[in-house]
């Protein structure tokens, strides 16, 4: 990629909310940097991006993305090496993956190296709400939305790109107790669950709420036409450990997401040995061998929190309970050398740190 030299425009803030941060009670995105990236599409072509004091936008009342949904997001994360260098986790497949979502959804794809440098340059000039306690980060939220101020149904002619920072420390405190959905749909064959687009999550908030009710924490989607196999794990993508092996649901159909904390998990698992299988995973195979204790690990992957372990996996009035964490050695190993990595004690072989 060729260096880019700054063609966005700045205006920093006068006055800093860093010191009014409570560290210690970080809620997660609640909280937000000092400053923003805003750059507009129109007449057809990007214009200048700009970075402005964090703060709210205004918007016409028939702004498209409203009304129509034209709107998709991506998350990724900014660490603190424990040298202070400040890195960014594997940015450049964020900036493809992005191009693809808008792509699906009639927008105008950002280009890979303006997403990569406006992040960079963000995080550059944020660089002191990247906390370098353990288990914290600064995470980042890139957004593309239809700005067109008219109420009809066709693709927009304007958007608005955006990206805000937040930050976050560590995100679930315990392990996760699943159930496996088995009415409601997180994505169809066709759709757009392929892509992290604004509506797939508004869509998924009742069938969550309801597994809340039940005392779960999250479900386990399956998929849409006869819930006979495995997908995804709330906004997670999911692996199981069978025999040593590492197994997840492949990501062929259009209703998974690909995930890149998932992608770095198994070349990481790859890179040990450890073999990886990508198929089709059926219920009733998860479900027997967690009745026979062979289900030796499952977790959800994913950038919010990377790793995090399934204590229950609940299945119509059955609840199977998985092996303690302590047995768990290799996602205890993965998450391990992960958060290694993104903090700079272990050496990044991979090249998947971006310096700022
Ligand atoms: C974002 C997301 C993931 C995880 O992707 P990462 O790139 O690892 O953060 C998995 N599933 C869904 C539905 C998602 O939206």
């Amino acid at each position: 990629m060729p260096v880019l030299k700054t063609m966005f425009s700045i205006q920093e803030t006068q006055n800093s909310k860093l010191s009014s941060v409570d560290w210690e009670n970080l809620a997660f995105g609640k909280v937000f940097s000092d400053h923003m990236f805003e750059m507009d599409f129109e007449n057809g072509s990007w214009k200048t991006g700009k970075i402005v004091p964090f703060g709210p936008i205004s918007m016409h009342p028939a702004m498209s993305a409203i009304h129509y949904g034209q709107s998709i997001f991506e998350g990724l994360k900014a660490y603190r090496f424990v040298n202070d260098q400040v890195v960014i986790f594997r940015p450049e497949m964020n900036a493809a993956r992005f191009v693809n979502s808008a792509n699906r959804m009639c927008m105008p794809p950002v280009p890979e190296d303006i997403f990569v440098e406006a992040i960079r340059k963000l995080v550059e000039l944020d660089k002191n709400w990247v906390s370098g306690k353990e288990g914290y980060s600064l995470y980042i939220r890139p957004f593309l939305f239809a700005t067109d101020p008219l109420v009809g149904i066709k693709p927009a002619e304007t958007y608005k790109f955006m990206i805000i920072t937040s930050p976050v420390g560590m995100y679930y405190s315990e392990p996760v107790k699943v159930k496996i959905e088995e009415y409601y749909a997180r994505a169809s064959k066709g759709g757009v669950g392929r892509v992290k687009a604004a509506g797939n999550y508004g869509a998924s908030l009742y069938p969550a709420k309801q597994c809340q009710i039940q005392g779960y924490h999250q479900l386990v989607w399956t998929d849409a036409i006869e819930h006979k196999y495995i997908e995804e794990s709330g906004t997670m993508n999911i692996v199981f450990q069978i025999g040593g092996k590492l197994i997840s649901p492949t990501e062929e159909s259009d209703t998974i997401l690909r995930g890149i904390t998932k992608r770095s998990v198994f070349e990481l698992a790859q890179s040990w040995g450890v073999e990886v299988e990508e198929r089709k995973v059926s219920v009733e195979e998860i479900v027997q061998a967690a009745r026979s204790s062979t289900l030796e690990d499952a977790f959800g992957v994913g950038t919010a929190a990377t790793l995090a372990q399934i204590a229950i996996i609940g299945y119509r009035d059955e609840q199977s309970h998985l092996p303690p964490l302590e047995t768990r050695i290799l996602s205890n190993k993965l998450k391990n050398h992960l958060s290694g990595i993104k903090t700079g004690i272990v050496d990044d072989t991979f090249g998947w740190c971006f310096k700022i």
